[in-house]
């Protein structure tokens, strides 16, 4: 038997579902291939970092792959609709009779692998499709009466409960060293037509080696601490791991895995290592079970994938129609010190610190009251770890439109967030260099500065009242029926 393993967003070798059981399973060689997509990538509004990341992630998986004996090949798909047939075409070009590839969980990526499944089994070929993306493959964990969870806590509880009922979180096996190589390996190419980022590289080193550097290092050294320090953006309190895991260079078994064995006071008190043992190790797994929990917020709500809000009755608001606020908050100038800051560090590195991202969706939603599927649509854009399943869940939340969404009422003041998460102003300092000399109460409202000083600094007056536009957006919610008020 010969297996073709497609890889989409799991481009490692260690810890690969599809590549570890196509490469025991075969006789006959195992050819690896991926398909340049770039009209699937427009159309999901994939950012030009993101694609360069792959791209040099990618030139590393096939110089890894090639350690195993297996060759990977490119090929290009203009359109989505394209890619069964380029994949059904590859299987018949290298003589496979498998296909083996870990599942995506979207509700257009999910139609194309079935259209491709049936290709490839009208031609008599076998597929296999893995759970890999997820810790439990979605709708494993059910609530008492066999529905998706829809609350974050009970769902990480059931979710601890049927890793304990496993015997822990496990790692796959390393890929078995193939015979001989299926022909040759393609060059990958190091940019792709409409995807040129602006990002600098070097904030993002490519490949698998170094997201599992990263990740042992944080392990090592960051995670006892987290729980104190990942609230705040001016120092490097979180993994910065988002990036890997969007593209799976990293999985999330490997992160689980690498909390766990950091986790040595549970392990000598013989606890469970997921509950007890330092603070910044629990709350660091139980944040990458955010992740899982809009995975299955996806597959069990996938209305979520096409625009709608999950809850329903939210549909009814009229968001704010105003080009002049949307891009000034684009442009980080919209004349709040912390959200200008969010925005400028989105632009130059293609990442935002998580309080942030709160902290700029709220303001976007709650004061600014734009449509949330602006906002998410312009952070897929730009950003190096877009994740429709956490950008949704991260949108949604913030607009309380959402799962488990912050109630309506519970608007975040970001004059506030940013006087208590960056206090000294490092953090805006560093994104908003026109306020770099300002003291530090003032950095938070540069509007108190006094006059001449104020005029010599270019930076804008805030662009709306915090607290008129609060009152005016929680009174919008309360007038819905049904809306989350708890
Ligand atoms: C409006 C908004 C949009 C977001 N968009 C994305 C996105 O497109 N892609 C993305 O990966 N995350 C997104 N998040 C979640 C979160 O901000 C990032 O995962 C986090 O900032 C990544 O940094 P880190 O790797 O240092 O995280 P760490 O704090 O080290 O956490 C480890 C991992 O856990 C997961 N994680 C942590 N927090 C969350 C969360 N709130 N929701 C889901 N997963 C989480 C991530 O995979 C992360 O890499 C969004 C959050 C908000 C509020």
């Amino acid at each position: 038997m010969r297996a073709l393993v497609w890889f989409r967003a799991d481009l490692r070798t260690l810890d690969n579902a599809a590549l570890c059981q196509a490469s025991k399973a075969s006789d006959g060689g195992v050819v690896a291939l991926f398909v340049i997509s770039p009209g699937q990538w427009k159309q999901h509004d994939y950012a030009p970092a993101r694609v360069d990341l792959m791209l040099r992630t990618l030139a590393e998986l096939s110089r890894s792959l090639g350690q195993y004996n297996i060759a990977l090949k490119i090929r290009v798909a203009k359109r989505m609709a394209d890619v069964p047939g380029v994949v059904a075409a590859a299987m018949k070009e290298f003589a496979c009779d498998a296909l083996y590839y870990n599942k995506e969980y979207e509700v257009d990526e999910v139609r194309r692998d079935e259209k491709t499944a049936e290709m490839v089994k009208q031609a008599s070929a076998k597929v296999f499709a893995q759970t890999d993306q997820c810790l439990i493959e979605p709708g494993e964990v059910r609530t008492g009466e066999g529905k998706f969870f829809t609350v974050y806590s009970p769902f990480k509880r059931a979710s601890y409960k049927h890793f304990a009922k496993e015997g822990g979180v496990k790692e796959y096996a390393m890929p078995k060293k193939q015979h001989g190589m299926v022909g040759t390996a393609d060059a990958v190419p190091t940019s792709v037509d409409g995807f040129e980022s602006s990002v600098d590289a070097a904030h993002w080193p490519g490949g698998e080696t170094y997201a599992l550097k990263q990740l042992r290092s944080f392990a090592e050294k960051q995670i006892v601490p987290y729980k104190a320090t990942r609230d705040f953006p001016g120092t490097r309190g979180t993994s910065m791991l988002s990036p890997y895991l969007a593209i799976g260079a990293i999985s999330p078994r490997q992160c689980i895995v690498a909390a766990v064995q950091a986790n040595t006071l549970a392990a000598k008190s013989n606890t469970s290592p997921f509950e007890s043992g330092p603070e910044g190790i629990t709350h660091w797994i139980s944040e990458v079970l955010w992740r899982e929990f809009y995975i299955h917020i996806l597959v069990g709500f996938p209305r979520v994938c096409m625009h709608r809000a999950f809850q329903p009755t939210t549909e009814s608001i009229l968001w704010n129609d105003n080009a002049k606020h949307l891009e000034a908050w684009k442009l980080g100038r919209t004349g709040l010190p912390i959200v200008d800051a969010g925005m400028r560090q989105l632009r130059e590195m293609g990442w935002m610190h998580n309080r942030v991202r709160m902290i700029v969706a709220m303001y976007f939603t709650k004061n600014l009251f734009l449509d949330w599927r602006l906002g998410e649509k312009f952070f897929m854009q730009n950003l190096v770890d877009g994740f429709l399943a956490s950008n949704n869940g991260g949108w949604q939340w913030s607009a309380s439109t959402g799962t488990d969404a912050a109630p309506y009422f519970r608007v975040f003041n970001p004059l506030t967030q940013s006087q208590k998460f960056d206090s000294d102003g490092t953090y805006i300092r560093r994104f908003v260099p026109e306020l770099r000399d300002i003291e530090d109460d003032a950095i938070h409202e540069p509007w108190t500065i006094p006059g001449l000083l104020r005029s010599r600094i270019d930076y804008p007056e805030p662009m709306v009242d915090l607290g008129k536009t609060r009152e005016r957006a929680i009174e919008a919610f309360r007038d819905i029926k049904g809306v989350n008020a708890t």
